[in-house]
């Protein structure tokens, strides 16, 4: 009978510990005296766990707010913006890019490492974190986190990359062991990057409010962030979203998933870029080909229009399933430019039933930043103090 309620006094304490920094998070600098009243927990309570938080140095003290009348000033808090900090590292084919960023999401440190062998994955993305401390001045044990974002099937509860058509990295391949033996006693997080766009986009973005929104990642590959109900919809397994090897045309080019016809083996730059080749070779390298359609060439609109028109479909199947507010068309594929989106758009199909298509917003991203970083910066904070 003794174990129990030690048990449930840790969690309750866990909880309002969580309660009090996402207060200041939210609504901060706030005094104990308001704290303790829109927690609704006792003073007393407050006080104790405002002293854990300074410890932790997640939480600050600022100067007393402005005096109003002859009461005694209050001493305020807010959250530190100067003690720990949250590390983001997404991975692509090309390489890595990884952020430091300070508990309010301002940018510390940023660096982008190719990757030449990815076998060699864990211990370029340890060095970029380490690199980024020292970059940013902080020692290991100030990290909050980190959050690794991977185009990927993931087994997130094991760290595992099950399979990706992006990396082709053996599947199995452990993702954050190397993390993990740098940086003992840093929670090390795993996530599908296009899931970490999604929720980027939701929380940073201009529809903070949308509460269904589809994040279409199309680069290398194509992959789905979904935010469902205003939370991020990963599936039973967190394989939700794995929109690329949707079947588009089942006489289709082969994909490297080894059916026939998905989206991603139709309308992935590399697809564009070997549709424009047109004689079975690779074709211009993503950047050229983004510039080339920017610039009107003939051949290249006409292949990246004809991959609009597929991209229409695949959303037409996720309008169809989800009802979104918003479908945000990002990744590298945003590079094309606006006639590209237009192009997307055009190719809709008003949907049936009489849900207009008009009232779904397709558009670019339109938060500053890279979506991973902050998307796993949010992460490591949301597994810290309860989402
Ligand atoms: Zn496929």
């Amino acid at each position: 009978m003794e174990a129990l309620p030690v048990a449930n006094l840790q969690a309750v304490k866990e909880s309002n510990r969580n309660k009090v920094f996402r207060l200041l998070f939210a609504q901060g600098p706030l005094s104990r005296v308001e704290l303790a009243r829109r927690a609704g927990l006792s003073p007393t309570t407050v006080s104790s766990l405002v002293a854990e938080l300074l410890a932790e140095r997640v939480v600050a003290e600022t100067g007393p707010r402005e005096a109003r009348g002859s009461g005694r000033r209050p001493t305020m808090l807010e959250v530190s913006a100067d003690g720990r900090v949250l590390a983001a590292v997404g991975v692509d084919a090309s390489g890595l890019s990884a952020a430091l960023l300070d508990l309010r999401f301002r940018p510390l440190a940023a660096r982008t490492t190719s990757v030449a062998d990815f076998a060699a994955l864990g211990d370029a993305l340890a060095d970029a974190v380490a690199g980024l401390l020292a970059e940013a001045g902080r020692d290991a044990a100030a990290l909050l986190g980190i959050c690794l974002g991977v185009p990927a099937l993931l087994d997130a509860e094991n760290g595992r990359i099950l399979a990706s058509t992006v990396l082709m990295l053996p599947e199995g391949t452990d993702a954050v062991g190397r993390l993990r033996e740098r940086f003992p006693g840093t929670p090390v997080h795993l996530e599908n990057d296009s899931a970490l766009k999604a929720y980027a986009e939701q929380v940073f973005g201009p529809r903070g409010d949308a509460r269904s929104l589809v994040y279409l990642d199309v680069g290398a590959g194509v992959g789905a962030g979904i935010i469902l109900d205003g939370r991020r919809f990963t599936g039973a397994y967190g394989h939700a979203g794995e929109i690329g090897h949707m079947t588009v045309d089942p006489h289709g080019p082969l994909c490297r998933c080894g059916n026939r016809g998905c989206l991603e083996a139709m309308a992935a730059l590399p697809a564009l870029s070997r549709a424009v080749a047109g004689d079975g070779t690779d074709g211009p390298p993503a950047e050229a080909l983004l510039q080339a359609y920017r610039a009107g060439d003939p051949r290249v609109r006409a292949v990246a229009d004809e991959g609009a028109r597929i991209l229409a479909r695949g959303i037409d199947n996720l309008v169809a399933l989800i009802n979104p507010q918003v479908v945000v068309l990002g990744g590298e594929a945003a590079g094309f430019g606006p006639d590209f989106l237009a192009a997307v758009r055009a190719a809709l199909r008003p949907l049936a039933l009489g849900a207009g298509r008009d009232r779904v917003e397709l558009r670019f991203s339109e938060i500053p930043g890279d979506p991973v970083a902050l998307g796993g910066a949010r992460v490591v904070l949301d597994r810290a103090f309860g989402a």
